[in-house]
């Protein structure tokens, strides 16, 4: 049975644009997508680091929540991440953000993923794609991030074709 999922994408090394459109043609392999808007967001955590490009991708997929975790960590590698400190800068980043309306705890997948509600360069590209999404009991169209941002939008939907 095919299920609803958010993928969150980040990157701030290589060429981020064109890794996170790779990254978006490799999920499309896994089922249908959607894209959001691309956006640029100052980093999070570490401050000496570049700027990210963030977007977000809906995924209707078959795979089971870990079998899609095991696809993204693929693509991470296969965009030749790295890990060199927490939250610290790499090429390609992606999190499963939303798998159908199901909360899932263990040891390598917690989702709705931990910092969703909290990040804007997460909800705002989610709300591009869906206006009702509510997560933990929360509109995200009434977060204070849908009003006012870090973000800088920096290309429309069709920047995956471009
Ligand atoms: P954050 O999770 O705060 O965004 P990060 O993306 O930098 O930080 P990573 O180093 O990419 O963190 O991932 C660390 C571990 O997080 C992964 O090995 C994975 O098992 C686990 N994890 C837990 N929940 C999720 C999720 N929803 N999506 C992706 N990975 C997750
Ligand atoms: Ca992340
Ligand atoms: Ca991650």
């Amino acid at each position: 049975m095919s299920v609803v999922t958010y993928i969150g994408m980040g990157s701030n090394l290589g060429d981020s644009v064109q890794i996170l459109r790779e990254a978006a043609h490799k999920l499309a392999e896994l089922g249908p997508i959607q894209v959001s808007r691309l956006y640029r967001s100052p980093p999070m955590g570490p401050q000496d680091q570049p700027h990210y490009y963030n977007a977000v991708v809906q995924l209707v997929t078959t795979l089971q929540p870990l079998d899609l975790l095991d696809q993204l960590q693929r693509f991470e590698q296969e965009a030749g991440r790295v890990r060199l400190r927490r939250w610290g800068e790499r090429t390609l980043d992606l999190d499963v953000l939303l798998y159908a309306d199901q909360s899932i705890e263990n040891e390598r997948l917690n989702v709705p993923h931990i910092g969703l509600l909290e990040r804007d360069f997460v909800v705002l590209p989610l709300l591009d794609i869906e206006s009702n999404l509510k997560v933990r009991d929360q509109w995200l169209r009434d977060l204070k991030w849908s009003q006012a941002s870090t973000l800088t939008v920096i290309d429309d939907k069709h920047w995956v074709e471009k």
